[in-house]
């Protein structure tokens, strides 16, 4: 049993970080998770720590990988889209292709799951007169507040909570719900790379834990009850909203 019995869940970017711990999450509390990721060995590594947990190479930037996972497998309950990247810089120091690669890697890549993978969710929405749940992963880097050097983050995640407002919009009577999950500063293996990258990272570290009022980062368990409740049925009345769960960053 569980909050997540007998729902599937499928999680992007779930090698590790946030993903990660989501799939864990998830799969403790009943749910059947896929988990997928362009990092095959993490992956493996994960499926091994959970029954519930099946681990399937997926890159969001491949339509025809997208398609062809879509059409060998079950219908989801729930399509949680959490990969993306931060592309460092102002709109001076922002490269084309860097503007590409991330508006592709975070944008994109949800346009391409959840057209390949929506149909068979709201046929199940239908037919089972259920609920079916997508979690798009934004940012409070995004519409809701500006950060220095997040010229092309903040832009997609923007476009993210742009593009989960219509999916809400156009869904709504379908049965199909749509959220978009914003989190403060969390401790991954991407934040550790982008510390270390700076030409300081001691005081990167400080700068990051400084601009969270509760004066930590959060770590990826402080956000994972978000993204269960996001694709549980205690959800059923949550629809086109941006969930922030940021240490009091946009009090
Ligand atoms: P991370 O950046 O440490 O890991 C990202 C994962 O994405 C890796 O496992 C990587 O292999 C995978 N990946 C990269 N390219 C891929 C592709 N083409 N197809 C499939 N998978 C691919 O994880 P994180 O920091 O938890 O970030 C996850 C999401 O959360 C991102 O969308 C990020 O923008 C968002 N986010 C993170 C923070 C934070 O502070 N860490 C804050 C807000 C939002």
């Amino acid at each position: 049993e569980g909050r997540l019995a007998g729902k599937t869940i499928l999680i992007t970017a779930a090698a590790q970080g946030i993903g990660r711990a989501s799939a864990l999450a998830c799969a403790t509390e009943g749910a059947r998770v896929i988990a997928t990721d362009i990092n095959q060995p993490l992956l493996d590594q994960l499926a091994g720590e959970h029954a519930g947990i099946e681990a399937v190479r997926l890159d969001v930037r491949d339509s025809e990988a997208v398609q062809a996972l879509a059409q060998r497998t079950p219908a989801l309950d729930a399509l949680f889209n959490c990969a993306g990247m931060v592309a460092n810089g102002s709109v001076l120091d922002c490269t084309e292709a860097d503007w590409d690669l991330s508006f592709d890697l975070n944008v994109k890549s949800m346009f391409r799951m959840t057209r390949a993978f929506m149909p068979a969710m709201l046929e199940k929405a239908r037919t089972q007169a259920c609920s079916v749940s997508v979690i798009n992963m934004a940012s409070m880097a995004s519409s809701i507040k500006g950060f220095a050097n997040r010229c092309a983050y903040g832009a997609t995640k923007a476009a993210v909570i742009g593009l989960t407002k219509s999916l809400a919009a156009d869904y709504v009577k379908q049965g199909l719900r749509a959220n978009a999950l914003c989190p403060g500063t969390v401790d991954t293996p991407s934040l550790r790379g982008r510390i270390a990258a700076a030409a300081d990272p001691v005081q990167a570290e400080i700068d990051f834990i400084a601009r969270q009022p509760m004066g930590r980062l959060a770590s990826v368990d402080d956000i994972t009850p978000m993204v269960v409740f996001l694709a549980s049925d205690e959800s059923r009345f949550v629809t086109g909203q941006t969930l922030l769960v940021d240490g009091g960053v946009t009090i």
